[in-house]
């Protein structure tokens, strides 16, 4: 008998934790789940670890690790509980488990995800703030390491899956013989037919209500916005080794091709599906081989057509603002994707009306251009601009 694959699951307790869960479930002989972590939800965590058999969970504090024992109960095989932001990271690189899938969301998953990188193992990457703050650092140590990286962002998922052929998942050093162009596709979000200016007064739910996928409430925002379309060209700028230029995006409302690569010769080969995250996780998590996922089959009579639209940038500020971080370097980056944290979490709160998102990014932005050139050449440089960068945020966002 072949000994199943363990997999750790950095923030299980989301929407891509869930999926991840449900795809290993399907999986008894070839997956088993090692630790799960989780930020907070302890009753949920319980439930997890318990329904997985997980051997270890991680949860951010004391506190939590009681509530987690509350929430256990008096379950027979209670997992063993590591508390705190160091245990995520040794969780992530923990010798027990081959797999990690990195789905904690913000540039707070970006220590574990990088130990995990570190450590050799198997990288499902879904939390794709991790490349936009330390891109260059996490694919080094990819390739220093030997692990293999798998994106599980549909976009780059499919990207991927077009790319010529590959048995092993590592980290490019320059772009892939023949291709011509990366083409990432954006349905657009719930607000695709409206002028940003109309948009100052739109609610959380409204923003949350994506109408293709179902994710939490930061990427949906980001969706929305399409500050997360940004955010994922530079992140297909770092896992596949592409210069900006040569990297675009094109709104397809229904989220069905996931993206496309362009080669020399005319062709563009692209990935169709249903928008359902488990398809890109079953085929990280089974890579080379293709294993079920739970995901129906595409019905593409059913779907009728697809449409393809050029973005009109100047309704979209946040995409402009991500094409200019990306142009300008890694630390416009880091304070790119610090200042839409920022700014999504205090429009989430309430605290900031939905269009000063981008007025937030770009006063953030322009700060971090006026700085003088700082080193970000290890973890702790990147971690200290995230830090001063939110500082600016949160100023931008109270003025
Ligand atoms: P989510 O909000 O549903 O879940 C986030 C998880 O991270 C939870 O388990 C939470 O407890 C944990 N967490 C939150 N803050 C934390 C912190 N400070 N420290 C440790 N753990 C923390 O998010 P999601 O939608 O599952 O997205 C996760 C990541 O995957 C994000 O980076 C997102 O951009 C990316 N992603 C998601 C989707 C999707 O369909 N949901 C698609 C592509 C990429
Ligand atoms: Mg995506």
């Amino acid at each position: 008998m072949v000994t199943p694959t363990r997999v750790t699951i950095l923030g299980s307790t989301g929407s891509i934790g869930h999926n991840t869960l449900d795809v290993i479930a399907r999986h008894p002989e070839r997956f088993a789940v090692h630790t799960l972590t989780a930020h907070s939800r302890m009753d949920l965590l319980a439930k997890q670890a318990f329904e997985s058999k997980a051997v270890a969970v991680a949860v951010p504090t004391a506190l939590a690790a009681e509530r987690f024992k509350t929430a256990w109960g008096d379950a027979p095989k209670r997992p063993d509980i590591r508390v705190g932001a160091q245990a995520l990271v040794e969780v992530a690189s923990d010798p027990a488990s081959q797999a990690v899938m990195a789905a904690i969301v913000g540039s707070a998953g970006l220590p574990a995800a990088l130990a995990a990188a570190q450590a050799g193992k198997r990288v499902l990457l879904a939390n794709k703030e991790a490349l936009v703050a330390a891109g260059s650092l996490f694919m080094a140590a990819v390739r220093a390491s030997g692990a293999e990286l798998l994106p599980i962002d549909s976009e780059h998922n499919a990207i991927f899956q077009c790319l010529p052929h590959h048995d092993r998942a590592s980290a490019p050093t320059g772009p892939a013989a023949g291709v011509r162009r990366l083409v990432l596709t954006a349905s657009g979000g719930p607000f695709r037919n409206q002028r940003w200016a109309e948009l100052a007064h739109v609610t959380p739910e409204q923003a949350c209500a994506h109408p293709n996928w179902s994710m939490g409430r930061k990427i949906s925002v980001d969706s929305a916005t399409m500050l997360n379309k940004g955010l994922e060209v530079i992140e297909a700028h770092h896992l596949f080794a592409m210069p900006a230029e040569r990297i675009s995006v094109v709104i397809h409302p229904q989220s069905v091709v996931h993206s496309m690569v362009e080669y020399e010769d005319g062709s563009v080969l692209a990935q169709l599906g249903q928008p359902d995250m488990r398809t890109p996780i079953a085929y990280g998590l089974g890579f080379p081989e293709r294993i079920s996922s739970g995901v129906g089959m595409l019905d593409l009579a059913l779907a009728g057509r697809l449409d393809f639209a050029q973005p009109d940038l100047k309704q979209l500020p946040c995409l402009a603002l991500s094409f200019l971080a990306l142009k300008t370097g890694q630390g416009a980056c880091i304070a790119l994707n610090a200042a839409n944290e920022v700014a999504v979490a205090a429009f989430l709160d309430k605290r900031l009306a939905y269009t000063k998102i981008a007025q937030v990014i770009e006063a953030t932005l322009n700060w971090q251009i006026g700085q003088p050139e700082a080193s970000l050449s290890s973890l702790d440089d990147i971690i200290a601009l995230d830090e001063l960068s939110r500082q600016a945020a949160r100023r931008a966002a109270s003025d």
